[in-house]
């Protein structure tokens, strides 16, 4: 099985990406993918549908979700695979971020307000994705991509990626990180879950202090294959996980048009890796 290839990282529509799960799971077929993980920020609504959409096509579809956790203040971003998507410990923790981010989203439009932009919380919540219909349909994650989209189409800021560097940044003068959720909590839940808790895009955690007590704590693996990061940092991050026994994993990130520039499977694990998790997924569904 040496072409096997499983994108373990990548966003639909239910949260910050463009695509309807349903889309991501044609497209990894269509490319050669032989397993995906759709890993929404703090939601598991894609695996309403997606799950039964992917078995009727006998493509195994992992469960997954990247929730948004903080350690000293810093933003860390957690994988966790390998759950029953109606875990009641996964949906608890989902329905808090629902709070958090509801609250925090409406501290970020009022920043904004005060800079001389305006946004309403109506139209954030009927934010439309280019190219997709009726996402704001779906019960989603609204993100700062989101707002970064309507200070796009309001033409404050030709591109996302201006949106972040002026306004939506951590640091910048409209974020705000909003309650901030530990690392240990979240571990705890996925733990709960019996799912695998994992360090995501390790190199974007810039102070080594904090990666050195993540690299403490109880997870279950790091992501060391993760887009364009470089065959050297791979090395680091990989080493870091084989002196743990930790397991390794990698994935695109994939987000669609809002950030284009990952194309989906452009990292992947191998087999020995992704049945690791999908038949433990398995042993839990019987
Ligand atoms: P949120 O979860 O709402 O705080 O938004 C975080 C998401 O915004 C990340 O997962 C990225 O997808 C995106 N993001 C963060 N920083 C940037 C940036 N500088 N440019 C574009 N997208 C970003
Ligand atoms: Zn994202
Ligand atoms: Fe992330
Ligand atoms: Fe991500």
């Amino acid at each position: 099985m040496s072409n096997f290839r499983a994108d373990l990282h990548c966003h639909s529509l239910f949260s910050d990406g463009s695509d309807h799960p349903e889309k991501l799971i044609l497209d990894a077929i269509a490319s050669g993918l032989s397993g995906l993980s759709i890993t929404d920020h703090d939601t598991v609504e894609a695996y309403k549908e997606a799950l039964t959409f992917a078995a009727s096509l006998q493509f195994p579809l992992l469960t997954g979700v990247e929730f948004s956790a903080s350690h000293r203040g810093e933003s860390i971003h957690i994988l966790g695979y390998g759950f029953l998507p109606l875990d009641r410990h996964i949906t608890a923790l989902c329905q808090k971020h629902v709070t958090r981010r509801l609250d925090r989203n409406l501290r970020i439009l009022a920043n904004l307000k005060r800079l001389g932009v305006v946004i309403t919380r109506d139209e954030l919540e009927n934010v439309q994705i280019p190219s997709v219909d009726d996402a704001q349909k779906l019960k989603r994650t609204i993100g700062r991509p989101h707002i970064a989209l309507l200070l796009v189409e309001k033409g404050i800021v030709p591109n996302v990626k201006e949106a972040f560097q002026k306004y939506l940044g951590e640091g910048k003068p409209a974020f705000d990180p909003g309650e901030r959720i530990s690392v240990e909590n979240t571990i705890a839940a996925i733990h709960a879950a019996k799912g695998f808790a994992i360090i995501a895009h390790p190199h974007l955690i810039e102070k080594t202090s904090i990666l050195r007590e993540l690299l403490r704590m109880p997870f279950d693996g790091i992501e060391a294959y993760y887009a364009k990061m470089g065959p050297e940092k791979e090395a680091k991050y990989i080493k870091m996980a084989q002196e743990r026994k930790w397991l390794i994993t990698g994935g695109s990130d994939y987000h669609g048009l809002i950030k284009p520039h990952n194309p989906l499977g452009c990292s992947w694990v191998n087999d020995t890796t992704f049945y690791h998790f999908y038949n433990h997924y398995l042993s839990l569904s019987v």
